[in-house]
């Protein structure tokens, strides 16, 4: 058994070629294999989204705080509240963040590929996109 203080870990900044706004990224867990498990808490800003993206395995979205925005390609914006779960099919064009209003803070719970990939990032999210909810 390992225990990680929470004192020991750092909030890193999400960088602003997958996050538009502000978003830190606190990785909860990077199993070691064979697991490959992924978790990380990430706190977005009002206004903060992901670009777009997708996870090979697919993702577990868990929301803790606040208020949320989710949209599948060709779907429509769907609004986050917490404790919802949102389950990403692997493979699925998609983005994440909070609303224009508020923060959220979620989990993403999600598995690297063989080759250590957990997620394909894309283009940012326009605001014209980002505002059709
Ligand atoms: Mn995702």
């Amino acid at each position: 058994m390992k225990i990680f203080s929470s004192k020991d870990r750092s909030s890193r900044k999400g960088p602003a070629a997958w996050f538009t706004g502000n978003a830190w990224v606190d990785e909860i867990v990077a199993g070691a294999a064979p697991s490959r498990l992924r978790v990380f808490m990430l706190n977005f800003g009002p206004g903060t989204r992901t670009a777009w993206h997708t996870h090979p395995l697919g993702q577990t979205l868990h929301v803790l705080t606040g208020a949320g925005v989710v949209q599948i390609a060709g779907e429509p914006v769907r609004e986050i509240h917490p404790g919802d779960t949102v389950i990403i099919e692997p493979d699925a064009l998609h983005w994440h963040g909070a609303t224009p209003e508020n923060s959220l803070v979620h989990f993403a719970i999600q598995e690297a590929d063989a080759q250590g990939i957990d997620v394909v990032w894309l283009e940012p999210v326009t605001d014209e996109e980002y505002a059709a909810r």
